[in-house]
């Protein structure tokens, strides 16, 4: 199967937004999230948002730890312990930045066939988890860190931002 979609990165407004739930989960946002899954396999990340993908809607696909996920509208509805992780993006290439996040969550969400799930998930998969649904909220992981930790990557983000306008102009 092929994808249109692709990889928006940062500075891209749309990383900024808050995604739209789901209503209806149908055959059109199921092949959207293995369209999603394909994207995030030819780029060799653990997870994507879709609106990493350029897409105003709450689904998230995830493999990590040797288990796929690809959900629906997942929230975190419980938070537990604390765990630092280096983390990187495929919206922020070639950045890496330690997060604190929590170790264990809970996560309620509906999966490819609408069915809902209640998920627990603690060490790697917590991080990937929490990364990708701050994403469909809005939120990168450069907000997450203090001003200076920020400072210090300004000339790698400098960096993103040229070869994305480069990319517009070919
Ligand atoms: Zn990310």
């Amino acid at each position: 199967m092929k994808t249109k979609l692709k990889i928006h990165k940062w500075p891209s407004k749309i990383l900024r937004k808050k995604t739209k739930r789901v209503k209806e989960v149908d055959q059109v946002i199921k092949s959207i999230l293995d369209q999603m899954y394909l994207l995030m396999k030819t780029a060799d990340g653990v997870g994507l948002a879709a609106n990493q993908a350029g897409l105003n809607m709450s689904l998230v696909v995830i493999e990590a730890d040797g288990r796929i996920f690809k959900l629906v509208n997942p929230e975190i509805t419980q938070r537990e312990g604390a765990i630092n992780f280096k983390e990187g993006c495929l919206s922020f290439p070639g950045i890496e930045l330690d997060i604190k996040r929590s170790r264990k969550i809970k996560v309620n969400a509906l999966d490819q066939e609408g069915k809902s799930l209640e998920l627990e998930l603690d060490g790697l998969l917590a991080v990937v988890f929490q990364h990708e649904i701050d994403h469909i909220n809005g939120i990168s992981f450069i907000d997450r860190v203090s001003f200076w930790q920020r400072a210090r990557i300004k000339h790698k983000l400098r960096r993103i931002k040229k070869s994305n306008s480069q990319t517009l102009e070919s």
